[in-house]
């Protein structure tokens, strides 16, 4: 019996207890597959503003690479402490919590020019017990200088305080979360994410050239897509160098341009068994030192169309982890 290699694991493994990650979500923020730069719309699959304007904050005050000033910055720092704080306190109540990451979470977390970024990630590390930072972003909103400024920031000191013998490190944890999806373009167009391969490829190095951590996402089930397809996308994402993968049904929620190719019956989701059997064969490919971040994912509530199996998450992680022991894997 094998057992994989969960982030969770990782964390322990390497900081000697667990650590928690805390998402954050930061108003300002958008995509430039939102805003209209590369894209508009948005991936099919995002519920975004161009669809749902009540999903998020209702400023008109968008950032992007090439902003020349940021007079929110104030606010959406003040926002960071707030929502830390909250989660923070809850995790330490409930599981005396001591170590954290801030998880930069919604949309896309590099896209604002360097001078904001910097003062929320050095705000974010200014916290209590934070040891790290992972940053969700997209190939094609990172630049050499942003890569330039976190490479240092992987190279700091943590405090002594956060540092004991039971640590493998003494330097902050560094991720970067990318979308890979597939590594066809063909469904990157359908999918219209903006960028292609070739983009994911020479972003991807150039992260680890900076030795950061990257975790890559990727999706099943995505339009048109074989099984083949799919392993081809983490065989080539394991190329890339990757140190952790989270795996993702695409699932159709309501406001989405998927789900209006889905209502055309242009669209079917993946079924559970097939999810399983491809989630199953790429796990038994993974290097054993690459930690998985996500196994699956579902949403229950009302915005769920299809399938219906992504509504029962417990339900899910019964029959993949039944799956995973049939092959001697243990998650
Ligand atoms: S990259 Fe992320 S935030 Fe941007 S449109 Fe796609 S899913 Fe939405």
């Amino acid at each position: 019996m094998r057992q994989i290699l969960t982030i969770g694991k990782y964390f322990k493994d390497k900081f000697g207890e667990k650590v928690y990650k805390i998402p954050i979500s930061i108003s300002g923020f958008t995509c430039p597959n939102i805003d209209g730069t590369v894209a508009k719309g948005g991936c099919t699959f995002c519920e975004n503003e161009s669809f749902s304007p009540n999903l998020t904050d209702k400023s008109k005050f968008k950032l992007n690479l090439h902003s020349t000033e940021n007079k929110y910055l104030e606010k959406q720092l003040l926002q960071l402490e707030y929502q830390f704080n909250l989660t923070k306190q809850r995790l330490e109540n409930k599981f005396k919590a001591k170590k954290f990451i801030v998880y930069f979470q919604s949309f896309t977390n590099t896209y604002a020019p360097l001078d904001t970024l910097k003062a929320l990630y050095e705000k974010a590390l200014s916290f209590e017990n934070v040891i790290g930072l992972s940053i969700g972003t997209r190939t094609d909103c990172i630049t050499d200088e942003t890569l330039d400024y976190l490479e240092s920031l992987s190279k700091r000191q943590l405090p002594p305080y956060l540092q004991n013998l039971k640590m493998k490190t003494n330097t902050y944890e560094i991720w970067i979360e990318y979308g890979i999806q597939s590594v066809y373009d063909v469904t990157l167009e359908k999918i219209n994410r903006g960028h292609d391969f070739k983009n994911i490829q020479e972003w991807i190095t150039k992260t680890k050239m900076k030795n950061l951590l990257v975790c890559g996402h990727v999706i099943f089930g995505l339009p048109d897509e074989t099984e083949d397809m799919m392993l081809q996308t983490v065989i080539e994402s394991l190329n890339l160098n990757i140190d952790s993968i989270k795996f993702h049904p695409l699932y159709v929620t309501k406001n989405t341009l998927l789900a209006i190719d889905y209502l055309k019956e242009k669209f079917k989701p993946i079924d559970e068994k097939s999810y399983i059997d491809i989630l199953v064969k790429s796990i038994k490919i993974l290097p054993h030192n690459i930690s998985i971040s996500r196994i699956t994912a579902g949403i229950d509530n009302n915005s769920l169309l299809d399938p219906e199996w992504c509504k029962n998450k417990h339900q899910q992680m019964k029959n993949i982890k039944l799956a995973l022991l049939k092959e001697g894997l243990f998650y």
